[in-house]
């Protein structure tokens, strides 16, 4: 009898963060096998041991070279993943760990974020020949020169969705600390509902605008090589949130979901002078910088002079103001002011696209709370709302409220 299906199982920090964790893991692992499939693990590092390694980093040293600092970071999923294959052999089936590297991910050499250039999992598909599971480190992969790469934070979710791809897998299961993708962040809302089904467009609005799960990069690899992702629980097993593409059968939910992302900072200058080329000039520079700017807002001018805002992520916010006021000059401002203590709120909802109102509730249910509205902006599926930082945990209560989201979905007729 052929395997009844081969899985890639992807395990965050928290679920293999000590050693009863990495046991329950195995024994996960092992029942997984003995049904009869044949399983591929993704490992993270346990716990937090990934924040301590860069804290430790920036004790240590000033300049932190990118080489050294990925070298560094790796080692917390190399001692996970020889740890849980230890584990699993006390199960009575045989496990092989793999570094990124030895997997055949193969990356670019941008250190602290690489990108997979390609996956070439020989090694892998030999161990699972071999009736072994293979178990294989999160988010790390080589360099053209033969380096080790890391590939930035929530990375191991990424080398699990690559994987599978890779390797035809039947499904790709990530393992968490909460039993799927939820209608709001849990820890805020207590009464967010576990979503059964989620398309790829909605994750990807959802994480690129503050959900922390699954990682944006993982969504955006899955979506364009239509791989199913299927988050889940390491704690209860049961059944979690499918993540697939949205088919014509799949009823559209108005309002699927509220996020927010307090990881963003203000910066406005102020009096710029209206005529072409300031916003040209502006932009060019912070991205010439690498700054990530997102949303953008400029007014409507008043006597030949207007505001720009943006937003960019707290990180940058010093960066973005020092560019802002070396151009000053050049664009005819007359002040640059910035303000880290801002947050993001939206709602997320396929069904919105044909669905009118969304964005009238979304500012009803915010003034009746008594919230101003700094910046709005939307796409087809998603209303986000710049709010005082002071504010947003209320703003996401209200909205997930509002559209009845802990009650469950109401769909377009
Ligand atoms: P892991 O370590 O397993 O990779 P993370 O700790 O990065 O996972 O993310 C999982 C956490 O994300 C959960 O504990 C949950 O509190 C939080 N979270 C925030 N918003 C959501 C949401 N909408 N759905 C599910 N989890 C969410
Ligand atoms: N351990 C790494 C991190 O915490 C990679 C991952 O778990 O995805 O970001
Ligand atoms: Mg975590």
């Amino acid at each position: 009898m052929g395997p009844v299906a081969l899985l890639v199982q992807k395990f965050g920090g928290t679920s293999v963060g000590d050693p009863e964790r990495m046991r329950a893991v195995a024994a996960h692992v092992a029942r997984t096998v003995r049904d009869g499939n044949q399983v591929v693990v993704v490992i993270s590092a346990m716990g937090k041991e990934t924040d301590d390694l860069l804290r430790i980093a920036a004790e240590v040293s000033e300049t932190r070279p990118g080489r050294e600092m990925d070298m560094l970071v790796t080692a917390g999923e190399r001692k996970a993943m020889a740890l849980l294959c230890m584990a699993i052999a006390d199960t009575g089936i045989e496990a092989e760990s793999f570094t990124g590297s030895q997997a055949g991910f193969l990356t670019d050499s941008t250190y602290r974020n690489a990108k997979i250039v390609d996956v070439k999992p020989s090694r892998v598909v030999e161990a699972l020949a071999a009736g072994r599971v293979a178990v294989v480190g999160g988010a790390q992969g080589v360099s053209p020169e033969a380096n080790v790469t890391f590939l930035g934070r929530g990375g191991s979710d990424t080398t699990a969705v690559a994987l599978a791809h890779a390797l035809g897998a039947d499904s790709c299961e990530l393992y968490t600390d909460v039993t799927g993708v939820f209608t709001t962040d849990p820890r805020i809302v207590p009464n967010a509902r576990k979503m059964e089904k989620i398309s790829f467009d909605e994750l990807l609005e959802m994480t690129a605008n503050g959900c922390p799960k699954p990682a944006m990069r993982s969504v955006e690899f899955a979506r364009t090589h239509g791989v199913d992702l299927h988050v889940r629980s390491a704690f209860t097993w049961e059944t979690g949130t499918i993540v697939t593409k949205e088919d014509d059968t799949m009823e559209q939910a108005i309002v699927s979901a509220v996020v927010h992302d307090a990881d963003e900072a203000k910066v406005t200058i102020g009096g710029v002078a209206d005529r072409p080329g300031i916003a040209a000039l502006m932009f060019r520079a912070l991205a010439d910088s690498n700054i990530n700017v997102d949303l953008i807002v400029q007014n409507t001018s008043d006597h030949g002079v207007t505001d720009i805002s943006f937003t960019v992520p707290h990180s940058e916010l010093d960066a973005a103001l020092a560019i802002c006021e070396q151009h000053t000059a050049d664009i005819g401002a007359t002040r640059v002011k910035g303000d880290p203590a801002i947050a993001r709120v939206s709602v997320v909802g396929a069904g919105m696209k044909s669905h009118p109102g969304v964005a009238a509730t979304v500012f009803e249910t915010l003034a009746a709370n008594d919230i101003n509205i700094e910046m709005i902006a939307t796409s087809a599926i998603r209303v986000s709302c710049v709010v005082a930082e002071a504010d947003v945990q209320r703003a996401v209560v209200a909205l997930h409220d509002a559209f009845g989201l802990a009650d469950g979905p109401v769909y377009v007729d």
